[in-house]
Parts: C-alpha cells; structure tokens; sequence
C-alpha cells in the first residue's frame, strides 16, 4: 500500500530552503504498480539550476563546511547515517513508491547502504593521509588536499537514494558543496534526505537539489561554469553528452555507465550456489541494474542442466505489488521502459538464433502496472542485439560455451565492461579468469558484493573513473604540493653587476 506521507510537489531546495513551486513547469511522478499520478516535480529551468550553483559556491567560499575541522565533518557524517537509518521505513516506502520496485529492495538494500555511504566516508575523512618527501635533504616537500569546490551531481532512477548519497558522501565529506539532481521519475525519497541532511547539521547551501528533466535541468548544471566537477551515473548515451560538455569546461568527471555483463559458470562450479546467484544477478531489482548478470555463459557440459533449472526458478518468481514483503519482482520503472524490455522480447521472437524459453510478455494478471514476465532466451551467437545491448529490465540471454578461451572470448566481445561473475572451484582458472576479462569488477564465486574502500567503475563504454575511498578522494579534491626548504641554501643572483 502507498504511504500517506507522500510528498504532494518536489521542488528545489536552495540555501536550505524549499523553493516555491509557483509557476514551475510540473512533471508528473507516477506508481508504477498502478499508473496513477501520485505527486508532481517542480522542474528547475536554467535560471534555477544557476541559482542552485551559485548559492553552493558562495557557501563554498566561505568556509563554513570546506574549512571545517574534519572531526566537525565526521561527526555530521555519522549524524547522516544514523537519522537515514532512524527513517529507514519512511524513506524505504517513498523509494517504493517512485520505482515500483520491491519494498525487500529499497528496505534492505538501498536505504542500509545510503547509510552505510555516509558512515564509510565519515571514518576515511578521519583516516586520510597526506604524502611527505623528504629525499632531498634541503626541501620537504609534501601534498595537500584542497576541496575541489561546487559539484554537480546527477543520479539514475534505479537505485535512486543508494547511488546519489554516494556521491553526496563523498563530495560533502571532503569539504565540497554540491548540487544534486535525481532522475525526474524518482524525486520523492529526495524531500525527507534533505530534511535529513539539514537536521545533521550539513549547512545550508552545501547540498543543493534541482530536480527536473536531464535535457533541461541536468545539461544546465553540466553546463553552469561554476560546477567543477560532475559525477554521472546514468546510460553510455546520456554520459557521452555529459562528457563532451563537461570537457568544454575542462571539468574533473567521473562517469558510471552501463553494463552487459557476463556471468560465466563452468562445469565445475557449486551448480546450487551458481544457480541461486545467477537469479539474483539478473532479477533483483527487476533486472534494472547496472551490474545486472544478464549474459548468463554457461559451459556445454552443464547447459542444458542449468537452463532448465533456470526457467523453473525464473518462472516461479513471484510478481506483484511492490510493498508486499514477499514479491520477487515489482512493476518496471516507467511505461516507456516496459515497452523498451518487450520490445527485445518482440525482437528475439522474430530473430533467427534466438530462442524465448520463459515470459517475454506483459503480466495479464494485472489490470494496471507495468509488470512484465521474467524472460529467458537463449542466443546462438553473442552478436545478436539481446546479447549486445543493455536491456535493463527482468530479461536473461543464456549463451553457451566450450572451453576458457571461447568463455573470455564471448564475455569480453561487448561495448561495456563494468562487471564479470565467474563461476568455478579451481582457483587457478579463476586466476586465469581475473587477468582475461577486461571489466571493472570480476566477482568471483558471489553475486552483487561491494566494498567501499575498492574501486567501482567500467572498462570501455561502461564509463570514466571509479568511485569509493581512494578514488573518491581523487575526483572531489585537487592536489597541491608544497615545496619548503629546510634551510637558507643560497640562491642564484641574477641582475648584480659584477664588481
Ligand atoms: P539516463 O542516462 O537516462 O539518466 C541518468 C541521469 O542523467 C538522470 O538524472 C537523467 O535525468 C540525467 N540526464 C539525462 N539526460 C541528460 C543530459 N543531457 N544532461 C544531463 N543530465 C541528463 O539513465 P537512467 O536514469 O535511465 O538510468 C539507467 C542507466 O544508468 C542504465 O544504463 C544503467 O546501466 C546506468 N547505471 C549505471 C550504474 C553504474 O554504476 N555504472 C549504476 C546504475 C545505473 P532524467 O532521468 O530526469 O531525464
């Protein structure tokens, strides 16, 4: 069931103060499971998007959080985390209520890592060092590390609260002031995070929200010379855009695209275990997932094995209403993209070499919503668009292979290369593995694991740079080395006269 404390209008939030949503174009939010309009976004123009940028670079300026001492940030950060998770079932519900997708997501998922964002960054604040070098004995010189300034921060729908607080941790907890903007088809949980962030004691104008269309209220802040740097998470068409802009403005950029990642099981991997992860890696979250597992490799010896266990298990998913505690699968994003995943669907049942084995249609048993059936296919050649392309939804192409080589061949023949699962219990081809697929992450013998302290980003068309600990620190700080000499050493005197 829908909460009653839905926000009625999002709008912006400038210098910590709601902006009036008088006379804003208004964008409806929709729930999915239902189709019905259940609030409205405030979209913020140029003008807007200007004022959201230049409040946060007057906040910057002065001091009053990028010259904070870091025990002052960390205490606040940790503030953060403990009031997201005091509202883990307010902001668990408004997440539902934007994505549509299951309330065992957004509950025990999302909403425990936006938490966990904060607190991360709070402890690596209070742990960062700084290097000195000292091999000349008549300089020290060493680095500091200044706040990079005002960033802006654009985030997907799929993950809503999880993937923007990581970006607004890590920019805020190294002295930023950011402005953030949210997908227009997920602003809601955005209301109670500000309230959030402002009751922890983050200043007003450190973190400033635009909500609204990319075209419009996205590309301005891309665009706003006083952004220095931006951080995207979306689609490899929408970063490509960001990036030639951003480079215009010779911004610092940190892209985090799409995936088509291979999940490879051998022959001889824990078939259970390979099976349970393989359903997790494409159907949580309805399959909307950057990291999806949704080309599934399996070996000639075990294929027809796993595929048939596969379909059993994916048919049984149970679908339904989002808020119920028990649904596997919640209703997609938006109509637009339930036509894009049955249009694969449509696609693959017209295409030679492709074979549907389960769903591929919209759910009849619901008169609204836009579910669709978890859908298996099976692909003869991994050049076919279901197994090229990005689909984003509760759809798994089942390839199979031979050997180690036609494995790594197959899972690195792709425009992206965020992540690989590789299935198998010998540790030297997993070792072989590590070092052949070209991808960000490999995760070996797991589905879906993510340690903040390591990197996270894509190979390829999978994006620029990486977020987390050390890299985060890169992208929202500029290095400054300091050269001192540890004594008066005489200096070349240039312009005296010889006697
Ligand atoms: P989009 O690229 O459509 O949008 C992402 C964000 O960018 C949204 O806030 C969007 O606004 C905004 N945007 C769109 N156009 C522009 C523009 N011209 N200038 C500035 N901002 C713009 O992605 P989706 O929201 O559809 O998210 C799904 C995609 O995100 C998938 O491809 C997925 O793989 C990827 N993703 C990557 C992750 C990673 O870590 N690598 C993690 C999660 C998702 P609006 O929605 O309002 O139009």
């Amino acid at each position: 069931m829908l909460p009653n404390a839905i926000p009625a209008v999002v709008a912006s939030l400038i210098d910590g103060q709601w902006v009036n949503p008088a006379g804003h174009r208004e964008l409806p939010i929709v729930f999915a499971a239902s189709e019905e309009q259940i609030s409205v976004l405030a979209e913020a123009d140029e003008q807007e998007v200007g004022a959201a940028v230049d409040n946060a670079r007057t906040v910057f300026e002065s001091g009053v959080w990028s010259r904070a001492p870091v025990a002052n940030r960390k205490r606040v950060l940790h503030r953060v985390s403990e009031l997201i998770l005091a509202r883990r079932d307010e902001l668990a519900m408004l997440e539902v209520a934007h994505t549509g997708s299951p309330i065992t997501q957004a509950y025990g998922r999302h909403i425990p890592r936006a938490a966990l964002n904060f607190e991360f960054f709070a402890e690596y604040i209070a742990q960062a060092a700084n290097p000195v070098f000292d091999q000349n004995p008549d300089y020290l010189t060493y680095v500091r590390r200044d706040p990079a300034g005002v960033a802006g921060l654009i985030a997907p729908w799929n993950a809503p609260l999880a993937l923007a607080s990581m970006k607004v941790a890590g920019a805020i907890a190294f002295g930023n002031s950011c402005v953030l903007k949210p997908s227009e088809l997920t602003p809601l949980s955005f209301v109670p995070f500000m309230e959030i962030l402002l009751e922890a004691g983050v200043p007003p104008g450190v973190v400033n929200m635009v909500n609204g269309r990319g075209p419009i209220t996205g590309s301005a802040l891309v665009a706003h010379p006083h952004t220095d740097v931006i951080a995207f998470t979306g689609g490899t068409a929408t970063g490509r855009l960001i990036g030639a802009e951003a480079g215009k403005g010779i911004k610092k950029i940190v892209t985090e695209l799409g995936g088509k990642s291979a999940n490879i099981i051998f022959a001889d991997a824990d078939f259970e275990r390979a099976l349970d992860a393989a359903l997790v890696a494409i159907f949580s979250n309805n399959g909307q997932q950057c990291l999806a597992g949704s080309r599934i490799l399996v070996q000639r010896a075990i294929a027809e094995q796993f595929t048939e266990a596969f379909i059993k298990r994916a048919t049984n998913l149970r679908l339904g209403d989002p808020y119920d505690k028990d649904t596997e699968i919640g209703a997609l994003i938006s109509a637009a993209q339930m036509d894009r995943v049955l249009g694969y669907a449509e696609h693959a049942r017209n295409t030679a070499g492709v074979e549907i084995l389960a769903g591929g249609k919209r759910c009849e048993q619901f008169e609204k919503g836009y579910f669709v059936e978890p859908t298996v296919v099976t692909a003869k050649s991994n050049s076919l668009p279901v197994c090229q392309e990005e689909i984003f939804g509760p759809f798994a192409t089942i390839l199979s292979f031979d050997d180690e080589e036609d494995a790594y061949a197959i899972a690195n023949d792709t425009e992206f290369g965020l992540v690989s699962y590789v299935w198998s219990q010998d540790i030297s081809k997993v070792m072989r593995a590590t070092e052949a697929l070209r991808a960000g992450i490999v995760w070996v013998n797991t589905p879906l694991t993510r340690d903040l302290h390591a990197p996270f980003g894509g190979y390829k068309h999978s994006g620029v740079g990486r977020d987390g600990g050390d890299w985060s620190r890169n992208l929202f700080t500029e290095e400054k080395t300091v050269t001192i000499p540890t004594h008066n050493f005489p200096i070349t005197k240039l312009g005296v006269k010889p006697d």
